[in-house]
């Protein structure tokens, strides 16, 4: 036994080789994933590729298949053997359309999992958490007199109360509105590192997922595609479709030709490829800087303007870029603040090439 085991505390959350078949449907596909004491952790990925399953069998909603679930290192579920129930996992579970019991108010609601703490407690644990989450003016309301988002917030207070060792959160801010999800999603995570839970939280919204996590897993059609920090999955994406994933992106095709690949917006460093292979050229809108703004019109240059749209914070430009070879591409930059040059201005173009990435084809 090294040093490094015996030192190790157990993750708060194990899943190893975990698959799951619905009739003939293989939808999760051998999953091994750890969460830290302490850490929060995002399953992103598009509709359908499997969270909401693999969250239900860590919370023990789903019989395990194939493969083991721990919690702090115990096996609580793995085929044949045992199945812990989700009662008694100590885990707080917060879903997408968590019912409330709708004969309880608000703040019953909330204390309903505090049995173990004296009665005095109960209550004021509760409306802390309230308050918190923006909910102190409906302590004494009914479920059915609460919007959706509002019944999301005491569903999230409900699961947060017992301040479980690990928190398993399902879409917990789908049915509130932009405005109100930055707070609550800023007022959650202030509570989950406060109360130091491990945490699990689907998500199919890559920002939401950035803001959130210490650490991303990305899925794809059962499977994990890349694991790691907001940063290393925005920066350092493993494949085509990471990069996709975390927005717009233009793509072009070249060829490795001395270990770089011509583009019209200039070359790219491919010396990882192969010589005289195919290479898929991504770049993202931001990585197309307006070097010079103010040519005058009838400047030579390598690329003019097809449209310009504000959209706030940043300006969408539409380019035509001519490459010295005669290589043309239609791109899409975006700009910080408000820069609408008119059509068929020339701009002058360069690329801030880490949000530039190169994959074989
Ligand atoms: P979303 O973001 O849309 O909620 P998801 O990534 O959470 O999607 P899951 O809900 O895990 O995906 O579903 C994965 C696949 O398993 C889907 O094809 C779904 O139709 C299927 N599926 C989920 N639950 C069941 C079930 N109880 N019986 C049969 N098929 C199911």
């Amino acid at each position: 036994v090294s040093l490094s085991e015996v030192s190790a505390p157990a993750s708060a959350l194990s899943l190893r080789g975990v698959q799951h078949t619905f009739a003939a449907n293989n939808v999760v596909k051998g999953i091994d994933l750890d969460i830290a004491q302490g850490e929060v952790v995002c399953l992103l990925g598009p509709s359908g590729c499997g969270k909401t399953t693999l969250l239900r069998i860590a919370a023990g909603l789903e019989v395990v298949q194939e493969g083991t679930v721990s919690l702090e290192g115990q096996a609580i579920a793995a085929p044949g053997k045992r199945h812990v129930p989700p009662e008694k996992r100590n885990v707080g579970l917060a879903f997408q359309d968590s019912a409330l019991f709708p004969h309880l108010s608000v703040v019953e609601n909330v204390t309903f999992g505090l049995k173990h703490l004296p009665t005095s407690q109960r209550r004021e644990r509760a409306l802390e958490l309230l308050t918190q989450l923006g909910m102190a003016d409906y302590v004494e309301t009914y479920p059915h007199m609460l919007s959706g988002g509002q019944q999301q917030r005491v569903a999230l207070a409900r699961a947060l109360a017992p301040t479980p060792k690990l928190m398993l959160l399902d879409e917990p801010f789908s049915s509130l509105d932009a405005r109100l999800r930055d707070r609550i999603r800023d007022d959650t995570l202030h509570v989950l590192k406060k109360l130091g839970s491990a945490t699990l939280l689907v998500t199919h919204d890559p920002e939401e997922a950035m803001f959130m996590a210490d650490r991303i897993a990305l899925m794809r059609d059962g499977k994990i595609i890349q694991t790691g920090t907001p940063r290393e999955l925005y920066c350092a994406p493993v494949d085509p479709f990471v990069v996709t994933f975390f927005g717009e992106v233009n793509e072009l095709e070249g060829v490795v030709q001395g270990g770089v690949v011509q583009t019209p917006v200039g070359a790219v460093d491919a010396s990882w490829l192969p010589e005289g292979s195919a290479a898929q050229v991504m770049i993202r809108p931001e990585a197309l800087r307006i070097k010079e703004r103010d040519l005058p019109a009838e400047a030579h240059s390598h690329s003019h303007v097809v449209m310009a749209k504000l959209l706030g914070r940043t300006s969408l430009i539409h380019l035509c870029a001519h490459g010295v070879d005669g290589q043309e591409a239609h791109l899409h930059a975006r700009v910080p603040g408000v820069f609408l040059p008119q059509e068929g201005q020339p701009i002058d173009i360069d690329l801030d090439h880490s949000q530039v990435f190169i994959f074989p084809r």
